[in-house]
Order: structure tokens, then C-alpha cells, then sequence
């Protein structure tokens, strides 16, 4: 059984996998948990990402699910704890990343660590402890806007010290340019002035890389998924093919997609018009009462041995508008992800072994439908997704290889690109 080096702490799903899919891409071999597991679940992995759903829930929650996820890292032997956070630090006026961080220090018997959401590779950066996305201030991108965590101040130093009563301080660019030794030297002056936290700011994949070494020693890292690439290098890794191994693929082809974003509907007219096999949805015949679960299983029964099927649920902004004005938004997003959820049972349970779901609210409702507990985590297809592998009682095999997409990310072909990835 390998040692677990990195025990991670995700605050939403997604971005679970999207930190999971960044320590692969680093040599390192991953698990991913949806949730807490219990105590009697051992893994075999150098590095275990749990992901909790804990970004805007009540700061009080969110301390306690934090804890229970580290009590449970500490008792499969993680040497070195990562709290993960959103790329553009999503955070009510409450927390939940510095009450988080506090709770965490204290029950690492800590007093420092750092902060850092950067990930160039996909347009944030931080300068002089202002967060950018892309080329704007985080207060004036579209983040300014969200609805349940609108950020309207971009220097985090600001946003974190109104979390937080522990002081906070900077790395600035001038020290993390100059590399590992000075910014060593850095974390040692802070400490001594009482910061407890410290913003570090990266602009590139290299600030990334200087800053990893300086953090061996830290028992606790703060940080978006960005600051993972420069870690495994501390215990000798580097990036390799073989942490992303999975076992051979087997089992039917489906894509079940609930994701109605810009990119997703571009991926299913691409699957459709590409010739694809696909079944159609239709949330106001469910509403209607119509059977919609057993149809899409019955056609998918008839076509899955042949080539991958597609059942699909996405549709243009229009459309949507016009089902959730029938419905209500919640109600719709609700029946229709119970939906595919059931769809994507019934689909592993007649021999689909390769799924394909789009969507992150959907591929929480899949996965807990399939009764998925972990998942080893595999190589990447689009920045972002990687295959897994997971076990689930529902499935043929006892487990399955599955593909969980959020809304807007991978290409026109990914439907059918992630396949051909897997053969
Ligand atoms: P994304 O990652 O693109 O945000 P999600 O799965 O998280 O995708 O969210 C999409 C939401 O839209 C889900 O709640 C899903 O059930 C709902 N939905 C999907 N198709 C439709 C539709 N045709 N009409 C209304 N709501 C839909």
C-alpha cells in the first residue's frame, strides 16, 4: 500500500476532480471520495482528494465537514494537508475559506500557511495580491455578478483579513520571481512579524513550480487546484503516464448530458449531427406524467451494443426558459437531474461500463445514483476532466470508467473524443 503523501480537502466537486486531474498531471496517483468516507475505507493512492459541498454552506457546517474530512485524512496517513477552494476564491461575506483555514491550523497545531487561488493555465493569476480573471479584476468580472458568492473586492489580502482574525501578509511576485530559497526566507520574516497566512502571488506555471519547494514543511496549504503541479516534485515525483493508469475499459458506451451550457449544446449537435445515436429528453412530457425513464432505456436497450448512445436532456436557453416557467427552475432542475440520474443507473445496469455525464449538478445526482463512494482518478481528456474509474454496485463489472463534465468545459468532439482517449 503506497503512503498517502497529500491529503486534500475540496470545497465542491467539481472542483475536487479539477484538483485531482491536476495532481495526476503531476505524477501523482489519486483518489477521489465523495464525501467523508467512513473509517473502515483504506486507499492506495499518493494522494486522496475528498470532496465535500461545503462552499456556501453555513460557515458553522462547513468547519465541521472540513474537520471530519481531516480527522479522516489523518487516519489513512496524510503527511501534508491541501485545503481547495474555487480559482476565484467564491467565498460568502462570512467565509467559508477563512473560518475553514482558522479551524484547520488550529487542529494542525499550525501557525502559518498560505493562500493562493492562482492557476495561469486558466487565465487567474494574482499580482500584488489582486486576483485577475483573464485579463479583468476579479470585482470586475463576471464573478462580481454570482449569485451566491459575488466578489466585489479583488485584492485578497482585503477579502481573506475580513474572514480571518489571524493576521494576514504577502508574498509578493518580486519574491516568488527570485525562487523556493527566497521565498523560504520570506515565510520565516512573516512568522516572526505574527502573520499567519500569507497571499502568494503566481503569474505563471514556473511561479508555481518555485513556490511548491517552499511549502514542503508546511503541515497545511491553502490554494486552488494551480498550486498542485509543484508539489509532487517535493517527494521526488514527476510527471509520468503511469499515475494516470486506469484498468482496461469495458462494458457499453452512453453519454447521459443534463448540462445546457453553451459548450454542451454545441457537443450534442455535434454527436447528432457526427450521426451519433440520441434520445431526447422532454422535462414537460415528465411533467406530464409520461414514463420518460423507461422510454430512453428501452431505445438505449436496443442500440447499446453497437455503438455509444446519447440521452440528453440539454437544450438552448429558450427552451430551458420556457420549462422552467411550466415548472419553477428548482423544480425542473430537480425532476430532470432525478431523471438521468435513473437513466444512468438503468444504462449500468444493462452493461454500460464507459459513461460519459455532462453536467455538475447532474454528475453529483449520477454518481450518487450509481452508489459511487471513490474514484481513481485517470488520464486527462479536456483541461479539467480526466477519466475515472470507480466502483458501484449497480454496475455489470462491480465498476465502471466514468467521465464527469461541468458545464462549459471540453471541445466540440469531446463526446466522442473521450472514447477514442479510452481505446
Ligand atoms: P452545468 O455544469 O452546465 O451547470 P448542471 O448539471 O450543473 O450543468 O446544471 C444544469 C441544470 O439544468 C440541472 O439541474 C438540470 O437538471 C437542468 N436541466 C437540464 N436540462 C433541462 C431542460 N431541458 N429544461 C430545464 N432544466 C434542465
Amino acid at each position: 500500500m503506497t503512503q498517502v503523501l497529500l491529503g486534500c480537502i475540496a470545497d465542491d466537486f467539481t472542483g475536487a476532480t479539477d484538483l485531482a486531474n491536476n495532481l495526476v498531471r503531476a505524477g501523482m496517483r489519486v483518489v477521489q471520495t465523495i464525501g467523508v468516507p467512513d473509517t473502515s475505507v483504506t486507499v492506495d493512492a499518493d494522494a486522496v482528494v475528498v470532496a465535500l459541498k461545503s462552499r456556501t454552506i453555513p460557515v458553522a457546517d462547513a468547519v465541521a465537514q472540513s474537520l471530519d474530512a481531516l480527522r479522516w485524512l489523518r487516519s489513512v496517513g496524510a503527511q501534508q494537508i491541501y485545503f481547495k477552494y474555487c480559482s476565484t476564491f467564491d467565498s460568502t461575506p462570512l467565509g467559508n475559506i477563512g473560518p475553514v483555514t482558522d479551524a484547520l491550523m488550529e487542529a494542525l497545531d499550525t501557525d502559518f500557511t498560505i493562500a493562493c487561488p492562482a492557476f495561469p493555465e486558466n487565465g487567474r493569476t494574482v499580482f500584488k495580491g489582486y486576483l485577475f480573471v483573464g485579463d479583468e479584476l476579479l470585482h470586475e468580472s463576471g464573478m462580481r455578478n454570482h449569485p451566491l458568492t459575488p466578489m466585489t473586492d479583488s485584492n485578497l489580502v482585503r477579502v481573506l483579513q475580513s474572514q480571518t482574525k489571524r493576521r494576514v501578509g504577502l508574498i509578493d511576485y518580486r519574491t516568488v520571481a527570485a525562487g523556493p530559497a527566497a521565498i523560504s526566507e520570506r515565510i520565516r520574516a512573516l512568522r516572526i512579524e505574527g502573520v499567519s497566512m500569507a497571499v502568494v502571488d503566481a503569474t505563471s506555471n514556473a511561479d508555481l513550480m518555485a513556490l511548491g519547494p517552499a511549502l514542503k514543511s508546511l503541515p497545511l496549504v491553502t490554494a486552488g487546484s494551480g498550486v498542485a503541479i509543484g508539489l509532487p516534485q517535493n517527494v521526488g515525483l514527476v510527471p509520468a503516464a503511469a499515475a494516470g493508469q486506469l484498468p482496461q475499459a469495458l462494458g457499453f458506451r452512453a453519454i447521459v448530458s443534463g448540462s445546457c451550457s453553451t459548450a454542451t449544446n454545441a457537443q450534442v449537435a455535434d454527436f447528432v449531427e457526427g450521426g451519433g445515436a440520441a434520445f431526447a429528453v422532454d422535462p414537460l412530457q415528465m411533467a406530464n406524467g409520461q414514463d420518460v425513464v423507461s422510454d430512453a432505456l428501452e431505445w438505449a436497450q436496443q442500440r447499446i451494443a453497437t455503438a455509444p448512445v446519447l440521452i440528453y436532456a440539454t437544450a438552448r436557453p429558450e427552451a430551458v426558459s420556457a420549462v422552467q416557467a411550466r415548472l419553477g427552475v428548482a423544480q425542473a432542475g430537480e425532476m430532470v437531474e432525478h431523471a438521468l440520474a435513473s437513466i444512468a443507473r438503468g444504462l449500468a445496469e444493462r452493461g454500460v461500463g464507459q459513461l460519459i455525464v455532462a453536467g455538475g449538478e447532474t454528475s453529483g445526482a449520477c454518481v450518487q445514483a450509481l452508489g459511487i463512494q471513490s474514484m481513481r482518478i485517470g488520464p486527462q481528456i479536456a483541461p479539467g476532466v480526466p477519466w475515472c474509474h470507480a466502483g458501484s454496485p449497480h454496475a455489470r463489472e462491480g465498476a465502471m470508467h466514468l467521465a464527469l463534465k461541468s458545464g462549459n468545459f471540453g471541445a466540440t468532439d469531446f463526446f466522442t473524443r473521450a472514447f477514442e482517449l479510452l481505446s
